[in-house]
């Protein structure tokens, strides 16, 4: 199925030689929200049969959500998630230390888990590759520039079906600067073995991807996500 803006866009010249895309929000969207209630029940029970604990779902729920929300160290994925995030839902509903420092991590688990499963079934999945081997057959070089975790930008892109269609991959965890830091799409150009001005970067955040892109001197695009509904 290949929708009519796809069509239209195959025929419209892209002027630059190589295409790098954002991760979050942009090739995937934040997951947090539709797993957090599913991952809740699955921790009470978790906690209640393994470690003989009761768990309020919704004082942890609120609290993991408020420091996924608020905390925001470098390179940190709030989309595959930080133990720290889930320690601190655990510790506001009063679970006992020795008790919260297994099932801290259990939950991480079985957050991740229904991650993975979640973009395998991405309804995405088959316009976003379709997409990606529409400008692959054009000629361009197509990459990732993330401001996440490594292991986790690479999982997501295997998880939705992509990561072969990437030339390369590079995230701001491997050198140490993140978006909108111009250095990094600096970097990206001689890693990729592009000139600056033959990148065209796509991004759904104006500052992080566009300003920072266009201080580089590489050419960028607004990615608008659809509003949730
Ligand atoms: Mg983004």
């Amino acid at each position: 199925m290949v929708s009519q803006e796809l069509r239209r866009a195959e025929d419209m010249p892209l002027r630059g030689e190589s295409i790098v895309f954002d991760l979050g929000n942009t090739l995937i969207f934040d997951p947090f929200d539709q797993l957090k209630e599913v991952v809740g029940d699955e921790a009470v029970g978790l906690a209640r049969n393994d470690f003989g604990v009761e768990l309020d779902k919704q004082k942890f729920l609120d609290a993991w959500s408020r420091a996924n929300d608020e905390t925001n160290w470098q390179f940190a994925s709030h989309f595959s998630q930080e133990e720290p995030w889930i320690q601190v839902g655990l510790k506001e509903a009063s679970v006992a230390e020795e008790v919260r420092i297994l099932l801290g991590l259990q939950i991480l688990v079985i957050y991740r888990r229904k991650f993975k499963e979640l973009l395998e079934h991405d309804p995405r999945r088959l316009e976003l590759r379709e997409t990606l081997e529409q400008l692959k057959r054009r000629g361009k070089h197509l990459a990732v520039i993330s401001n996440d975790r490594s292991f986790a930008t690479k999982s997501m892109l295997t998880w939705i079906g992509i990561s072969d269609l990437f030339d390369h991959v590079m995230t701001s965890e491997e050198i140490g600067i993140e978006k909108p830091d111009p250095k990094v799409f600096e970097i990206a150009s001689k890693f990729f073995g592009k000139p600056i001005s033959d990148i065209i970067y796509v991004g759904d955040d104006p500052v992080r991807d566009v300003d920072g892109a266009h201080k580089a001197g590489a050419k960028a695009i607004l990615y608008m996500p659809p509003k949730a509904s």
